[in-house]
């Protein structure tokens, strides 16, 4: 099986030809995928019917996700998506509105292998890795719903997108090729519980990303706590591995601290944080731990999530709370996949079914 959603455009070309077509098919081709995002053969209609027919007998049918469950939040209009691909593997999705626009953040993984201790989405392990197309999917069916264009993505959702290197990449050079999507990489984050590794490939590709990096705990006892990937890299392999990165693409890091009552969110938490970043182009991205029921971590109180932030501010690392967005609708991160696989037994997900 070929999978063309996932080729690129001179890939594509060669396809084609591979195929006994002209050229310029691929460039018809390539427009109906990324840039009118086609959720089927059937779509493209000026595309001769026997090409459709041949395509279709040769990658099978565009595996364009279908929208399982749309949550749509009372509050602030976020919407949260849970989509399943043919073969029923499904991820989750949200589209949060802000003033400067819309961003989607979107899964690079059915599951997840990470094992962070106050995560929902790893629960149940690893599934599989997204496919390129699969990735872009996300992103167009999102705005064939929604009737427009989103302007940021963030790869935060379900999976760590660094563990699925191959195909996020090939992910990022077709959502912002000219031809299709065209989204600028400035206008693009990937998050990662730090795998040094790949922080490093990545590095050497010299792309526009924003790297948002799951700091989360300011040493090596308290990190490795909470993530396991914390015993394969210590905080300073990790923050080394960041600065390389930033000298490599002159970009600002961001870095998540989630904070959870009593674990990390201590003073003098703070003012270790601090001195660890301090001489860089850092920013620090609080956020209250959701609580994930299995995992019996308590978000920090809002006053003390203040005084952590005031901390940082004080010796000079900028640091923002990050807005909740969503709250009615706001099963934390991976609980939707989870719901779909357990037989969705939750009120919230009778009552939400498109
Ligand atoms: N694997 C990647 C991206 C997916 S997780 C990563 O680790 O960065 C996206 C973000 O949500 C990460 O910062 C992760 O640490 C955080 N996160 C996961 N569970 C959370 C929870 N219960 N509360 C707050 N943040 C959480």
């Amino acid at each position: 099986m070929t999978d063309i959603g996932s080729m690129t455009y001179s890939e594509l070309e060669s396809y084609m030809l591979s195929l006994g077509e002209k050229k310029f098919r691929a460039g018809q081709l390539f427009a109906w995928l990324h840039r009118k995002e086609a959720a089927s053969f059937d779509e493209m209609t000026d595309l001769p019917a026997g090409l459709r027919a041949r395509l279709l007998a040769e990658n099978g049918p565009l595996n364009f996700p279908k929208i399982r469950k749309k949550l749509v939040s009372k509050l602030d209009n976020t919407v949260k998506y849970l989509y399943a691909f043919a073969d029923g593997e499904t991820v989750e999705c949200v589209r949060m509105e802000y003033r400067h626009g819309s961003s989607l953040c979107i899964s690079s993984q059915a599951g997840c292998r990470m094992g962070c201790r106050f995560c929902a989405s790893t629960l149940m392990g690893l599934s599989r890795n997204l496919t390129p197309y699969e990735l872009l999917g996300q992103v167009y069916a999102a705005e064939r719903d929604g009737g427009r264009k989103i302007d940021s993505i963030v790869l935060m959702g379900i999976g760590e997108p660094l563990d699925n290197y191959d195909n996020v990449l090939r992910f990022l050079r077709l959502i912002s090729d000219e031809k299709g999507r065209n989204l600028s990489l400035r206008h693009v984050s990937l998050s990662t519980c730090g795998l040094v590794d790949q922080i490093d490939r990545l590095a050497a590709e010299k792309l526009q990303l924003t790297l948002s990096v799951s700091l989360h705990a300011p040493n090596d006892r308290l990190r490795q706590e909470l993530m396991p990937v914390a015993r394969r890299w210590s905080v300073d392999e990790l923050l080394a591995a960041c600065w390389r990165y930033e000298e490599a693409t002159g970009r600002r890091i961001s870095f998540e601290y989630a904070l959870a009552e009593g674990q990390n969110d201590s003073p003098a938490c703070a003012e270790e944080l601090a001195s660890r970043l301090r001489g860089h182009l850092a920013h620090v991205n609080l956020i209250p731990i959701n609580p994930v029921a299995e995992r019996g971590f308590s978000p920090t109180d809002q006053r003390f999530v203040e005084r952590f932030r005031s901390l940082l501010e004080a010796r000079h690392i900028t640091a923002t709370v990050r807005r909740r967005l969503g709250a009615d609708i706001n099963a934390a991160c991976g609980q939707l996949r989870r719901g779909a696989a357990a037989g969705d037994t939750s009120p919230t997900w009778r009552t939400t079914n498109v």
